[in-house]
């Protein structure tokens, strides 16, 4: 018999651990309808979600430094700076502090913050989840006659198809995974190879069209990334009450952007809104 996690265990990043306030918010922000297109799917930028960034970098003047890994960050009397883990420091009049908390408890924090903005940053929930993407062989759907997505209550969570060719907006180009909560966890203990193989198991156990039909392609665990450990921001009850309003509060030079500051919007939405918000912020106090 196939070892499953038993569908009501807890975890912290779950349902028992998730603020229903939080909930309702992200659902009204998707019945609003922002981030689905006309015809129904969700909207992304032509060519990838990629290119939005790339078009921002672009315009930006000073040479953006990649792969730095900063460890610490100063509030001086003149300006902030920046601690890289090679040895290089950073100095700017402002600075705009756009990890996640989840990450941004790994550096070292020096400045003015509010203490229940502290509280925020250490204590912040985050949702986790392991993804796997697969490319189909065959169209098993056509076989089976089922509708390509599954919401399973087993270890491989949500199935979504996703449709990124820009020549045929329908053609399934890819089968996203996303094992979360105690699934995650489970799948993390295994290697690459063992948590596919489980993963597919499964599938082809609920579903016999899929046996043979998927190819993995990426296989990513969020919460073992250190510089996102998580998803995205999945605030613990009680928490929006608590510091919602403190935790995007300056803190001398330094301002704080993200989706998890984002007051109105979700996703990547609200990673726009909350770095508009913080560009200003900064911009105003120069
Ligand atoms: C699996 C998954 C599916 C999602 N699906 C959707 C979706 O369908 N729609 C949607 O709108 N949103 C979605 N999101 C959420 C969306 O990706 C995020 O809300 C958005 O990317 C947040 O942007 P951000 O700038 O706040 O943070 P991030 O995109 O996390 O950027 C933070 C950056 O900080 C960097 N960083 C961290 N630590 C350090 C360090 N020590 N030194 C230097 N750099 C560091 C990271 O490398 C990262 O580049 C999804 C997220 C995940 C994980």
């Amino acid at each position: 018999m196939a070892h499953e996690i038993n569908p009501g265990s807890v975890d912290e990043t779950g349902a028992h651990g998730s603020s229903l306030l939080v909930s309702y918010s992200s659902v009204t922000f998707g019945k609003l309808g922002a981030n689905i297109n006309a015809a129904g799917f969700p909207r992304a930028a032509k060519g990838g979600n990629l290119r939005i960034p790339e078009g921002m970098a672009r315009h930006v003047k000073t040479e953006i430094q990649m792969n730095s890994n900063v460890v610490g960050i100063v509030n001086g009397k003149d300006y902030a700076e920046v601690f890289l883990d090679d040895g290089r420091s950073l100095k700017g009049k402002r600075v705009i502090v756009t990890v996640p908390f989840s990450a941004l408890r790994l550096m070292k924090l020096d400045a003015p913050i509010h203490p229940l903005q502290s509280e925020a940053i250490n204590t912040l929930g985050y949702a986790i989840a392991t993804h796997l993407s697969f490319v189909p062989k065959r169209k098993f759907w056509e076989l089976d006659g089922l509708a390509p997505s599954m919401w399973t209550d087993g270890p491989a969570g949500r199935v979504t198809p996703l449709r990124n060719n820009p020549k045929d907006p329908n053609e399934i180009t890819t089968f996203w995974v996303l094992c979360a909560g105690a699934n995650a966890r489970y799948i993390d203990r295994m290697t690459q190879e063992e948590g596919t193989k489980y993963i597919l198991d499964y599938l082809a156990r609920i579903r016999p069209s899929t046996k043979g039909a998927l190819e993995l392609v990426k296989f990513w665990s969020w919460q073992q990334d250190r510089f996102g450990c998580g998803t995205w921001a999945s605030w613990h009850p009680g928490q929006p009450t608590k510091f919602g309003n403190e935790m995007r509060l300056p803190a001398g030079r330094i301002h704080f952007a993200g989706e998890h500051t984002s007051l109105y919007s979700r996703g990547m939405e609200g990673a726009m809104e909350s770095g508009e918000r913080a560009a200003f912020e900064a911009a105003g106090s120069l």
